[in-house]
């Protein structure tokens, strides 16, 4: 039996959101429920295609490999599934240019996976092996407008034409989501919010690949006080780079052609302006402009109905940045199918109080990252500014110290708890580092696929 699987299904639940946080929820609810309804306002492709309820799809999306591990567990073979969808598989350390406080970190081989594949594509995967288990049902076109409650308990949703009524109700809804809206129409406060505006706006291009041509898989070029311009830059099926520059506030990348490639040049480090020197672009570039990252605090509540739950960015949005929003979705679907594996009573409790564990990692990097750009308002305090100066130095050791710089992937991965950036060992190879220069990378490896 699949570790996932429980015997005796009963009960219906309904996620509202058919994105990639409300698929994962509905994979580990069709262990529980016999039947999972899954509604979505958009109509969804058969194929990977962009559409309108996922506007950031355009935009470069990082898997990190905590994410990707998860995704192997709930859907088994999900990367050689994507890999022979045309995904590229590189070595996170090794294959990746990282730039990180304007320092180049020394590439190295390690145990990590990166996985570059376009969001359509990922989403209609997920989508595929989701809707083909037969407790779900994915009805798109049905926009969800509100909650039914009844006795302290969710008792199903309501849309336009009708009520559907479930005994578990997912907000899954994104960024935008209405959830705490839904629930102030019963009475219940909404929950209270922390929320951190970094101010940052995307803009993407593709380009065609020659896989042939570079020795690396992506170039990430993390935004500083010193240099806000910023770069998630990924190889993709089809033989493509999918080219993001992110900006802050009104100094954003332009959207024409030249001014695009122009302003890469502003980034640290020269290999994506070589990059573009040759590439042939393939689309005209695209705009996002990122709110505000949000976390709602539903642990806080002192009263929910019963069977309501939330997942993925409407119970947590953070900085796209970071590359974290689809990793922390899938742990909290693992999270929500360890507690109904334990039973359904007082389930959005437990769900809730141990779901604020798991995002506690990923909103201290978002947040902590933003606070040091004196634009972001919030407060600065002993702790962050500590964390922020040593990781400066992680940054300048990690140029020529392999240990450092798998170590500091590992934790933004979150492969290892972030204490472990504070291990004895970590802290003498940075004090030991702290004037490292970058090291010459020799002997590039060969990403040709082979045929
Ligand atoms: C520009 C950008 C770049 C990003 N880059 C990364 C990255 O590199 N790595 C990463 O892990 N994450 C990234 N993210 C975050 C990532 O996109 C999300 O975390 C991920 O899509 C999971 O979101 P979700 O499923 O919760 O919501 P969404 O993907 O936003 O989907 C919400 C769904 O709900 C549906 N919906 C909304 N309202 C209703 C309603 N009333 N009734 C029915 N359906 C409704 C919508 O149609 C949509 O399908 C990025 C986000 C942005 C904005």
């Amino acid at each position: 039996m699949h570790p996932y699987e429980s015997a005796g299904r009963t009960g219906r639940a309904i996620v509202v959101g058919g994105s990639v946080a409300g698929l994962l929820a509905a994979r580990v609810l069709a262990d529980a429920f016999d039947h999972v309804l899954v509604l979505d306002r958009d109509e969804m492709p058969l194929q990977a295609a962009h559409r309108k309820g996922v506007p950031q799809s355009r935009h470069a999306h990082g898997l990190l490999d905590k994410g990707r591990a998860i995704l192997d567990e709930l859907l088994p073979g999900f990367t050689a599934d994507i890999v022979a969808r045309g995904a590229v598989t590189a070595d996170t350390h090794a294959d990746v240019i990282w730039y990180n406080d304007g320092r180049r970190m020394l590439r190295a081989p390690s145990d990590m996976t990166a996985l570059c594949v376009s969001r359509p594509t990922l989403e209609a995967y997920v989508r595929s092996r989701v809707a083909a288990l037969p407790q779900v049902e994915i009805r798109a076109g049905v926009a969800v407008d509100g909650l039914t409650v009844a006795d302290g308990r969710v008792t199903g949703v309501r849309t336009r034409d009708e009520i559907l009524r479930a005994d578990v109700v997912v907000d899954a809804t994104g960024r935008s989501n209405r959830g705490p809206a839904w629930l102030t129409e019963h009475g219940y406060a909404a929950p209270p919010e922390d929320t951190v505006k970094a101010g940052l706006v995307y803009v993407t291009r593709e380009y065609r690949r020659d896989p042939a041509a570079q020795d690396y898989a992506a170039i990430v070029v993390g935004h500083h006080p010193a240099n806000p311009t910023s770069t998630g830059t990924l190889a993709a099926e089809g033989d493509r780079w999918i080219v993001t520059l992110m900006g802050v506030n009104d100094d954003i990348p332009p959207l024409d052609g030249p001014g695009f490639e122009a302003y890469a040049a502003r980034l640290d480090g020269p290999e994506l302006s070589r990059l573009l020197a040759t590439a042939e672009p393939l689309t005209e570039p695209t705009r996002f402009r990122i709110g505000p990252s949000a976390r709602r605090r539903y642990e806080r509540c002192d009263r929910l109905p019963e069977g309501y739950l939330a997942l993925g960015d409407s119970l947590c949005c953070f900085n796209p940045a970071y590359g974290q929003g689809m990793t922390t979705a899938a742990m909290a679907a693992q999270w929500l199918g360890q507690c109904l594996r334990s039973g359904r009573d007082g389930l959005t409790r437990r769900y809730f109080a141990g779901v604020t564990a798991i995002v506690d990692t990923p909103w201290d990097i978002t947040v902590s990252g933003d606070l040091r750009f004196p634009h972001v308002p919030g407060t600065r305090t002993g702790r962050v500014k500590l964390l922020n100066a040593y990781l400066s130095k992680v940054h300048v050791a990690a140029q020529a110290d392999p240990f450092v710089g798998q170590t500091f992937l590992k934790a933004v991965n979150f492969l290892i708890s972030p204490q472990q950036l504070m291990s004895p060992r970590m802290l003498w190879r940075v004090w030991r580092g702290r004037k490292a220069q970058p090291v010459a990378q020799t002997a590039p490896r060969d990403l040709t696929p082979v045929a």
